[in-house]
């Protein structure tokens, strides 16, 4: 069996599942998860009462623990940085409960986005290409090392096998070399990273209240709804239409009918909002990345605890 024991600098875990299959031809990710646990025949994972999760599985196989394969291997950091879940222990146990594991698989965008760049170097260096974590952060559009646009293909593809096995196209609707002048999604493309590897976490009611008190300064609004209605205005006005339509498709009229859940956050009654969202919405009154980080990681003396790193 050709079973890599280790992961690559910033390789998405689902990937790495992938290249099992891939490499062994083995038919569908069960079979994987059954392959990595020794001593359990092909077709018999799902028979078992509980079987083990794969990052315990790719735990153990790689003797990476399941904290590092989380939090660098995995875009959770970034899905789930709206949590309370904080410390290894905590992550650990978290990601191993049924919730858990359906957070961790989350997905960040509608497509897989791989760098032609990257996939060359890979070849070169490593003898394989894999998927990246940091291309599958939501409005990435080009790639942070070498600047060269993103392409994108089926998200099931990550399940499957290495990104060079796979068509990729460029969209056709954003043009990455324009999108890369425009500040709000540069800033954006820089909040996201900076989550992602800093694995910050932040608490929805505090981020509702900054946006919101921003959005008064700018003078937006003199109360509550009036802000939450300006700040929704500003998200169609601040960034590309297209850009934001390949983010979520009811973006580009959030301020209208769709709102999804943005209003609810904004008001301070929707703790389960998005990482996204609450990004989206931050820079629709923030200038920076730098300063949007700033305000919504401000804490009171009580806070801080739970906005703590775990990094
Ligand atoms: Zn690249």
């Amino acid at each position: 069996m050709d079973m890599r024991n280790r992961l690559f600098p910033d390789e998405l875990l689902k990937g790495f599942r992938g290249h099992i299959r891939f490499h062994n031809n083995l038919r569908d990710s069960e079979d994987t998860c059954a392959a990595l646990n020794h001593g359990r025949k092909l077709g018999e994972a799902k028979f078992m009462l509980r079987p083990d999760s794969f990052v315990k599985l790719i735990s153990n196989h790689t003797g990476t623990s399941i904290h590092d394969l989380v939090c660098r291997h995995s875009v959770w950091p970034f899905t789930a940085c709206m949590r309370r879940v904080s410390g290894a222990a905590e992550i650990e146990a978290y990601i191993e409960t049924p919730y858990g594991r359906t957070d961790l698989m989350r997905k960040t965008r509608q497509y897989a986005w791989t760098c032609i760049d990257c996939q060359r170097e890979d070849l070169a260096f490593w003898g394989e290409t894999f998927w990246r974590r940091s291309h599958q952060l939501p409005g990435q559009m080009w790639c942070q090392k070498h600047g060269t646009a993103l392409a994108k293909t089926s998200l099931g593809h990550i399940d499957v096998g290495p990104p060079d096995h796979f068509d990729a196209y460029f969209p056709e609707e954003v043009d990455a070399k324009e999108l890369q002048t425009h500040s709000k999604v540069t800033e954006f493309a820089s909040l996201c990273a900076d989550i992602l590897d800093g694995g910050l976490t932040f608490s929805p009611s505090v981020c509702a209240e900054r946006i919101v008190r921003q959005a008064e300064k700018m003078g937006l609004g003199t109360n509550l709804k009036e802000c939450a209605d300006g700040i929704l205005r500003q998200v169609p006005l601040v960034y590309p239409k297209a850009w934001l339509a390949d983010l979520d498709r009811r973006y580009p009229n959030i301020q209208g009918g769709q709102r999804g859940g943005a209003s609810t956050f904004l008001e301070g009654k929707n703790e389960l909002a998005g990482a996204q969202l609450v990004m989206l919405l931050a820079l629709a009154v923030f200038e920076t990345a730098s300063e949007a980080l700033l305000e919504l990681r401000r804490t009171d003396k009580s806070d801080e605890t739970q906005a703590e790193s775990y990094v």
